[in-house]
């Protein structure tokens, strides 16, 4: 676990952290792509909806290491779900980063509502076989919504992206996850701070010497999940890498544990459509 690196269920692996492009301006991401990976990231979560895909390619292309080294991750918009729909807004991310593969797609967002993620989650299937996505994987799928993906087709995605920090720890979500070998995976992991000032958070900090940042994101590594804070500073992105030197007691685990609030901070996947 402590390596940074994890097994996906379709034989492949990934770094265990990376860094997010969600609200990166389309004219910064290049460089902070660049710098990143000069950092030492390995693996870069975009999305369309981001609207920076042109920029992780230019940032992709314009990095000191090969493209194999860097695990791309990027997702199918909503409103882009479907068979036709997925495959056409699969091209086109592809067209915008500028690769032939990307190594993981996912599907957003579920939308109940619009009833098209099983759809979606087929075209997935189909690109995979075609080489155009090495890796398929959801997010913000709920255990419901994974039962219905993987009891129509057979195929598990190999990881689900989740809001999951210190007030909102997805315990069900984490527990199915490991019974079918789904790697979960962290968005939001710092929280927006709110847990910075806890008392479980401040005392791990002053024991071990590090930030109520690297705690949490620490925190994280060691329940087993991806991780993909982000930073637009560079003390920012080097902080949030330096995690792998040190460990949270059992102690410190269950101690963190105490803080779920069940608290969200983006939008619930039920209503979210
Ligand atoms: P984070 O938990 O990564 O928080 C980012 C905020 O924390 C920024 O304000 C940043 O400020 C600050 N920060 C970062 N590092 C530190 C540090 N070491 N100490 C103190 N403050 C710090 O949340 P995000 O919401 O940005 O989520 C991360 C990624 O998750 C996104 O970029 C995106 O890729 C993904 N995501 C996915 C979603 C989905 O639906 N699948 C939804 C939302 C996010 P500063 O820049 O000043 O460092």
């Amino acid at each position: 676990m402590t390596d940074g690196r994890l097994a996906l269920n379709d034989g492949r692996v990934m770094p265990q952290l990376g860094f997010g492009l969600w609200q990166v301006p389309a004219d910064q991401t290049a460089r902070v792509v660049r710098e990143g990976v000069a950092a030492g990231y390995r693996l870069i979560d975009g999305a369309a909806i981001y609207g920076n895909e042109e920029g992780l390619g230019e940032g992709l292309r314009g990095m000191a290491v090969p493209r194999e080294q860097v695990f791309v991750t990027t997702k199918v918009w909503n409103d882009r779900q479907g068979m036709v729909e997925t495959r056409r807004a699969v091209e086109e991310s592809l067209g915008r980063i500028g690769l032939p593969q990307v190594d993981l797609m996912l599907i957003h967002w579920p939308c109940p509502e619009r009833g098209k993620f099983l759809e979606t989650w087929k075209a997935l299937i189909a690109l995979r076989e075609e080489g155009k996505v090495a890796s398929i994987g959801v997010s913000n799928f709920r255990v419901s919504d994974l039962e219905r993906i993987i009891g129509e087709t057979g195929v598990v995605p190999v990881l689900n992206q989740i809001e999951l920090h210190p007030r909102l720890q997805q315990a069900e979500l984490r527990a199915f996850h490991a019974r079918h070998g789904i790697v979960t995976q962290s968005w939001t992991p710092l929280g927006q701070g709110k847990s910075f000032e806890a008392a479980p958070i401040r005392a791990a900090a002053a024991r071990v010497g590090k930030s109520p940042a690297q705690v949490i994101l620490r925190w994280h590594v060691q329940l087993g999940c991806s991780v993909i804070p982000r930073s637009t500073r560079a003390a920012g992105l080097a902080e949030n890498l330096d995690i792998f030197d040190f460990a949270l007691t059992e102690a410190e685990m269950a101690a963190i544990a105490t803080l779920e609030a069940g608290e969200r901070t983006g939008p619930d996947p039920a209503s979210f459509n």
